[in-house]
C-alpha cells in the first residue's frame, strides 16, 4: 500500500515537472516571437500505468502520446470513456493488420509513412471506420532503420496519400537522429510543411522540445521530462540467473 506521503510527492513531481516544461516552452516561444497557444503539449505516456496518466489529465493535460496499438487499447478505452476531451495520438509505427483499430481508437495518427499503409487505412475508412487526422512521418536523416519517407518524396506522397487515397493529411512528424544536432531536421520539416499548406508540425521531445518550438512546432512529443525516465520492460520470458 502507499502511504499518503508517497503519493503525494509523486503528484507534487508530475506537477513541478509539467510546470517546468511549460516554462521552457513558454521561453522558447518569447525568444521566437510566437504565442505559446500555437503549441501544443503533447504527453508521452507509453510505458507509464492508468494511475500515472489519470494524474496528468488531473493536472489538466489534455493530449496523449501513445507507441503501441495494443498497449494504448488497454489502457485508453476506459480512461477515454471517462475523461471527455481528450486527445489521444499514435506517434508509434502502424501494422496495416491494426489500421482499423487504430482509427477506432486513436483521434490523430501521427506516423503515416508508406504507400500500403495509405491504402490500408483508405480500405477501412470506406469500411466504416472514422477518418481521422493523420500526419506523414517524414525521415528527414535519410536513416535506414527509421520508417518515414524520404524528404524529396515527402510532397508526392502527401499528394497521394490526399487525392489518391482521399484521407486527411493535416500535418507531417519528424523524429531527428539521436546523434545530430536537430535543428536542420526541425527547420526542414517545417519547411515542407509550409511548402505543402499543412497546419500541423509534430517535432521536439524531452532534449529538444525548445529548439522544435522556435522552428515551428505545433506539437511537441514528451514524455521523460513529464513522467520521469522510463522502467525497460523486461524480456518476455524473463527468469532470474543464479551464481
Ligand atoms: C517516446 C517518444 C517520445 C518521447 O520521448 P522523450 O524523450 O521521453 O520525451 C516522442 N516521440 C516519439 C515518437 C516517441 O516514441
Amino acid at each position: 500500500m502507499t502511504s499518503d506521503i508517497d503519493k503525494a510527492s509523486h503528484e507534487t513531481d508530475l506537477a513541478a515537472n509539467i510546470a517546468m516544461v511549460r516554462e521552457r516552452l513558454k521561453k522558447a516561444c518569447l525568444e521566437a516571437a510566437r504565442p505559446l497557444e500555437e503549441i501544443t503539449l503533447t504527453a508521452v505516456s507509453k510505458t507509464q500505468p492508468r494511475e500515472k496518466i489519470e494524474q496528468a489529465i488531473n493536472l489538466g493535460l489534455k493530449t496523449f502520446g501513445e507507441n503501441k496499438v495494443q498497449e494504448a487499447m488497454g489502457k485508453w478505452s476506459a480512461l477515454k470513456q471517462q475523461h471527455e476531451n481528450i486527445e489521444l495520438r499514435l506517434i508509434g509505427p502502424l501494422q496495416t493488420n491494426k489500421a482499423k483499430q487504430a482509427l477506432g481508437l486513436f483521434d490523430v495518427i501521427e506516423t503515416l509513412d508508406r504507400e500500403k499503409l495509405a491504402n490500408a487505412l483508405a480500405k477501412a475508412i470506406a469500411k466504416g471506420a472514422p477518418s481521422i487526422p493523420l500526419l506523414v512521418q517524414v525521415n528527414t536523416g535519410e536513416e535506414p532503420q527509421k520508417s518515414g519517407i524520404a524528404p524529396r518524396e515527402t510532397v508526392d506522397f502527401v499528394k497521394l496519400c490526399q487525392q489518391q487515397f482521399g484521407l486527411d493529411v493535416v500535418g507531417l512528424m519528424c523524429i531527428p537522429p539521436a546523434n545530430e544536432p536537430p535543428a536542420p531536421h526541425f527547420a526542414l520539416l517545417a519547411k515542407l510543411a509550409r511548402q505543402l499548406d499543412l497546419n500541423e508540425i509534430s517535432m521536439g521531445m524531452s532534449g529538444d522540445y525548445d529548439i522544435a518550438a522556435q522552428l515551428g512546432a505545433t506539437h511537441v512529443r514528451i514524455g521523460t521530462a513529464i513522467f520521469g525516465p522510463r522502467a525497460r520492460a523486461l524480456p518476455e520470458k524473463w527468469e532470474p540467473v543464479f551464481g
